[in-house]
């Protein structure tokens, strides 16, 4: 089986976890610091205002607390997002207010958000689908004049660039994955950015009891060392060094990783631009960059679960990324919004990973054009 994603993982990553082995300790040290200076330096940012932890989700749930989310509060993201970023903010009592997004690019849309506002919304969570950036100069501009938190979702835009700034720095808060199917990827571990540094405070001190750094915990005081307080009940949600040990590897190669995937994307386009029955993923936005975390095509929706039926029967893996939350039950919402729901069952993502060979592509190229030929599209 092609599998949809796949991480690359070699001895660099392997000696890195021996050396972790060797050093006798394995817990939060100094690699996951490291990790997060190298992290920050990738992205543009201080050090200060980044933080790592166990996940992406960890960092969602989070920032309903850092932003004083309260009971009753709305909370607007677009209805294809990710499922941990509803939870977040269902669990804290908070409202989810599913929005629409663009046919195409999936992306929420400065008019989208707007129509949602309310004298409850407090802040916008928005995800960068696919890796291309969100119009962030009209969302930011919104969210300023309406005194909204911004918190960007970044787990599919790692390397992603608007107007030369990292996605994930551009609003309040932003959080980037390295879980198993991930771009860059370690097992589990997440990087929060904070616009401001007392919160990136605040959030170390959640994700680790609550300690008061002033206490026994950081190892710096003279007597009574066993002795602790606290300025909040935190969780315990760390990074450690056998995790920040191969995340340190995958950032080196991250850039060879980015560099694959767009030569995936840009032979996908080449060759599938001529089957008119496929819409393909629009240009990236020229003062952009994007990650290439999915390639999604779009059919017409009486063929596309057939498409993905033929692609899994001749060794295929794809997927819909992400289905449209305001269509799960469980969150209780009573919601129509036509693009979502069009793409959800217009569009699929096809394998695109830095270990897809070239046999591969043509593999998956070809039977996709052989579906169109069977079903005389
Ligand atoms: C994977 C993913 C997450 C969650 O990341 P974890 O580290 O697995 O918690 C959040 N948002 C999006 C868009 C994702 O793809």
């Amino acid at each position: 089986m092609i599998n949809i994603f796949q991480p690359q993982l070699g001895k660099e990553e392997l000696e890195a976890i021996k050396n972790v082995f060797d050093s006798n300790w394995i817990g939060k040290g100094k690699l996951t610091f490291e990790f997060e200076k190298k992290f920050a330096d990738f992205l543009n940012t201080t050090y200060q205002n980044i933080r790592s932890t166990n996940c992406c989700t960890e960092g969602l749930f989070l920032s309903m607390q850092l932003f004083n989310i309260r009971p009753g509060d709305e909370i607007i993201m677009p209805t294809i997002s990710f499922v941990g970023a509803g939870n977040a903010v269902c669990a804290n009592n908070a409202k989810p207010v599913f929005c629409d997004v663009d046919k195409r690019t999936l992306n929420v849309r400065v008019q989208d958000i707007e129509k949602k506002i309310t004298k409850k919304t407090k802040a916008i969570i928005l995800i960068h689908y696919a890796g291309v950036p969100c119009d962030m100069d009209k969302i930011m501009d919104l969210a300023k004049t309406n005194k909204l938190y911004v918190i960007e979702d970044s787990a599919c835009s790692i390397s992603s660039t608007y107007k030369s700034k990292s996605c994930g720095t551009i609003g309040d808060m932003g959080m980037w994955s390295f879980d198993a199917m991930k771009i860059l990827v370690c097992g589990d571990g997440s990087m929060l950015y904070l616009k401001d540094e007392e919160l990136a405070q605040k959030a170390e001190e959640l994700m680790y009891f609550g300690l008061d750094r002033k206490s026994g915990f950081s190892n710096s005081v003279d007597s009574k060392w066993w002795e602790f307080e606290l300025s909040c009940y935190g969780h315990r949600s760390i990074m450690n060094d056998i995790t920040a040990a191969i995340a340190l590897e995958q950032l080196k190669k991250l850039p060879r990783f980015i560099d694959i995937r767009k030569r995936v994307h840009d032979i996908y386009s080449a060759q599938l631009k001529s089957l008119p029955w496929v819409d393909l993923p629009l240009e990236i936005p020229p003062d952009c960059t994007s990650s290439y975390y999915f390639y999604h095509i779009q059919v017409n929706q009486n063929i596309r679960d057939k498409l993905a039926l033929f692609l899994k029967e001749n060794g295929i893996y794809t997927t819909f990324r992400y289905y449209p939350l305001h269509l799960v039950k469980y969150y209780g919402v009573n919601e129509k919004l036509d693009n979502a729901e069009d793409a959800a069952t217009s569009t699929l993502c096809i394998p695109i990973h830095h270990s897809l060979t070239d046999s591969d592509i043509d593999i998956i190229i070809s039977k996709i054009k052989e579906f169109g030929k069977i079903n005389h599209l």
